[in-house]
């Protein structure tokens, strides 16, 4: 049905349509219409020449009868004839009058009578015929004038005995036409077969008279129609003649079927009275010839303007509409495609042109569209790090809700103190860290994971394959890509960039994409409470957990990032060291760790061992700098740091243990240590164990004045001063812990 619909509306239809309304039909019409005006016209021909011949057929009736009359007129006005018929000398009328008349005149009837109308002499006349003949009035009235001359007409047509006559008369009086008349003479010929035969041997055509009912004609198709025919049918044939009579007597012309054409005209006696019609048969061969010529013409005219039509249509097929369907195909092929290729258009200039601008309009379409997409993407993504931006995160995530993607497993990333780094590196270098942290972030997911750029420091990565545990290790594989990352390690000297990873499950732990972003912070939340550098998938618990730790772990921060402050200027300042105070707090978290120390005392150790050298910042850096031995005097300077610490940090911190670190982290187990000389276990064990951090470190890295030991020599001078130096309890713990297979690793992964 829809099909049907599209071809009536096709443009095939309608030029097919258009080329019948304005072509074929016209056509028609106007050949049956002048196929009609034809047949009328031709009928209106054949009906004046059968009418005309009708008349050339009375003409030529007409000069018999004047042959008759002359005839008459000849035997009459005699001078012989007038003194013999006073005479009433039938003797000389029989010799000299009726043997004289040549018989090839063929008359049938001739009466020769006086004034008295007696007859004289007669032919072929029967009893009653005599008067029937000489009383009638207008013969009598016509022969018995007064005056007479050559130009008097005598002649006309008369039933005589129920038969036809044409006849001749004329009055018989002096061959100089002097009268009275003595009589007349009257000259008559039947009018039979022979007679018609005769008018049609001279005429041409078939002739016929109708007397009453009864046709005189030779032609025998009144009867038998040409055709050979039985007896039964002879008689249906004559019910038709009387049919064909009747017609006659209607009208002049009527039409017998398509064989012939009968014309007639009605023929009175002299006295005007009717007595019946005189006709032409003729055969209408000629007009059904020439008017089935015509028609032959109409249809072949016909037949080649159809042909042409079809010519047309074909060629414009070809030509227009074939290469406007294939443009349609094309163009819908595209469409259904969606790709933006070329249409190939053949056929004429406009349809080739039309092509090409439709192909000039896809360029443009396809040149708006990148364009589009690529507002899009800018639209969709953060400037500095090319990755997705906040907004398009939550528009993928709901994407991925709605399209049913599950479980979707949402990785939040922030990067670690980035605040301090920011501070102490400068936002250029910040902008760079982030940059790169972006850049690790992607290297380390696979290319069909999203990754975006969540806040400012923060990143997002949706993850939906692989199992719980499968993604908690890119979470890892991230934080420590990071970790370890050389670039951003070249950014950061002194310190290490490290992220914090919260994970968090849609539909386990979150209906919805709020929900989930909310889950999956707390997890990070809760990595930043554990010391950062961490990764957690999130589960109930920490809600509870986060609530209780998060006053004290505020205030921690307040006071980390305050070390964090003091540290970066502290290690700023050593050139050499680079990362010690970094270092130290991690040699003394490990340490704390093998000790199995509680949270609350790592966490002095770590502020403590950040901030232990924190005095140096009150050294002249020419004497931090200074490569060769110290002299008394600034040796003085340098260990007054200890002191000079001790005032810095007592601002910051009122914690005893954190003080401890900072102002005795040079106080050795014999009490030969500075500033107070403390020994043994006087010296606070915070203060204890960044001593032997401190100087394992101190020992491990390149100084002004020497080149680092290896490990090996370090671990010596760790194990020779034990006792001395060193708490005898901690050096072989240290050195145990360092030596443990996965050392690098824990130190690596020491939050400091
Ligand atoms: P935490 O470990 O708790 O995440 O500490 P943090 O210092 O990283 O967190 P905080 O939210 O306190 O600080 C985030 C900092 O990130 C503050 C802001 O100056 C910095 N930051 C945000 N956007 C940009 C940026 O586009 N470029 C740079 N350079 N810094 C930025
Ligand atoms: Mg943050
Ligand atoms: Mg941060």
């Amino acid at each position: 049905m829809k099909k049907l619909k599209y071809y009536f509306n096709s443009l095939g239809f309608k030029v097919n349509n258009a080329l019948l309304l304005v072509g074929i039909i016209p056509i028609i019409v106007f050949l049956v219409f002048n196929n009609i005006m034809v047949s009328k016209y031709f009928s209106a021909i054949e009906e004046k020449n059968i009418l005309d011949k009708t008349q050339q057929a009375y003409k030529i009736f007409q000069s018999k009868n004047l042959e008759i009359e002359t005839l008459a007129k000849d035997y009459a006005i005699w001078d012989d004839t007038y003194e013999k018929i006073e005479q009433k000398d039938k003797v000389w009328f029989k010799e000299n009058f009726l043997d004289y008349i040549p018989s090839d005149l063929d008359m049938d009837l001739i009466v020769v009578a006086d004034k008295n109308k007696e007859i004289v002499a007669e032919y072929g006349l029967q009893d009653k015929d005599g008067s029937e003949l000489l009383e009638d009035k207008t013969i009598h009235k016509l022969v018995n004038k007064d005056y007479y001359d050559s130009n008097d007409t005598f002649k006309g047509i008369k039933e005589v005995n129920g038969n036809l006559y044409m006849i001749g008369f004329a009055p018989i009086i002096k061959s100089n036409y002097e009268g009275p008349s003595r009589g007349i003479v009257i000259f008559g010929k039947k009018i039979t077969f022979e007679f018609v035969k005769e008018i049609e041997q001279q005429f041409g055509y078939t002739v016929f008279f109708l007397h009453h009912d009864q046709l005189i004609s030779n032609e025998v198709i009144f009867l038998y129609d040409n055709r050979v025919i039985t007896e039964e049918q002879i008689n249906e044939e004559v019910k038709n003649n009387s049919h064909i009579i009747k017609q006659i007597k209607k009208k002049r012309v009527v039409e017998l079927g398509k064989t012939k054409i009968i014309g007639s005209m009605s023929i009175q006696d002299i006295s005007n009275k009717e007595l019946g019609y005189m006709g032409v048969i003729e055969s209408r061969d000629l007009f059904f010839s020439t008017l089935s010529f015509i028609r032959r013409n109409t249809f072949e005219i016909l037949l080649i303007s159809c042909s042409l039509i079809l010519f047309i249509s074909l060629k414009l097929k070809n030509n227009i509409i074939n290469p406007i369907q294939n443009l349609e195909k094309e163009i819908t092929k595209i469409s259904q495609n969606q790709s933006l290729v070329h249409v190939n258009v053949k056929g004429p200039n406009e349809i080739v042109r039309l092509g090409s601008a439709f192909n000039q309009m896809t360029d443009s379409i396809y040149k708006h569209k990148k364009e589009n997409e690529n507002l899009k993407i800018i639209s969709n993504t953060d400037d500095l790090t090319s990755l997705y931006n906040h907004r398009y995160f939550y528009e993928c995530l709901n994407n991925k809700i709605s399209q049913g993607i599950k479980p979707l497993t949402l990785l939040i990333c922030d990067i670690d103190k980035f605040k301090a780094l920011n501070d102490t590196y400068g936002y250029t270098t910040g902008d760079m860290i982030l940059k790169e942290v972006a850049n690790v972030i992607k290297e380390s997911v696979k290319e069909s994971e999203f990754v975006f750029r969540y806040g400012g420091e923060e990143f997002a990565v949706l993850l939906e394959s692989g199992t719980l545990e499968q993604i908690f290790q890119t979470a890892e594989k991230i934080r420590v890509n990071i970790m370890k990352s050389k670039k951003l390690g070249e950014y950061v000297s002194y310190l290490t960039v490290t992220v914090s990873n919260g994970l968090a499950t849609y539909p386990f732990d979150a209906s919805d994409a709020e929900n989930l972003v909310e889950k999956a912070n707390k997890a990070l939340y809760f990595s930043k409470q554990n010391g950062r550098n961490k990764s957690y998938i999130y589960n109930k618990e920490m809600d509870e957990l986060l609530e209780k730790n998060y006053d004290e772990f505020e205030k921690q921060e307040l006071l980390m990032n305050s070390a964090f402050a003091l540290t970066a200027a502290i290690d700023a300042k050593d050139v050499y060291t680079g990362k010690h105070s970094e270092m130290v707090a991690k040699y003394s978290l490990l340490l704390a760790e093998k000790l199995k120390l509680l949270k609350q005392d790592k966490y002095i150790i770590r502020i403590g061992a950040l901030l232990h050298d924190c005095g140096k910042i009150g050294i002249p850096d020419d004497i931090i700098h200074k490569p060769g031995k110290l002299t008394d005097e600034e040796f003085t300077i340098v260990k007054n740091h200890t002191l000079l610490g001790n005032s810095i940090v007592k601002y910051i911190v009122k914690n005893a243990g954190i003080v401890s670190c900072v102002r005795n982290h040079h106080e050795r187990w014999d009490g030969r240590g500075y500033p107070d000389g403390l020994s043994g276990e006087d010296i606070p064990l915070y203060a204890r164990i960044v001593c032997i951090a401190d100087t394992y470190h101190a020992m491990t890295s390149d100084r002004p004045y020497r080149n680092a030991l290896s490990q090996e020599q370090a671990f010596e001078e760790l194990r020779k001063n034990k006792g001395t130096q060193f708490d005898p309890g901690l050096v072989d713990l240290f050195i145990q812990t360092i030596c443990e297979d996965e050392y690098e690793n824990k130190i690596d992964e020491c939050s400091v």
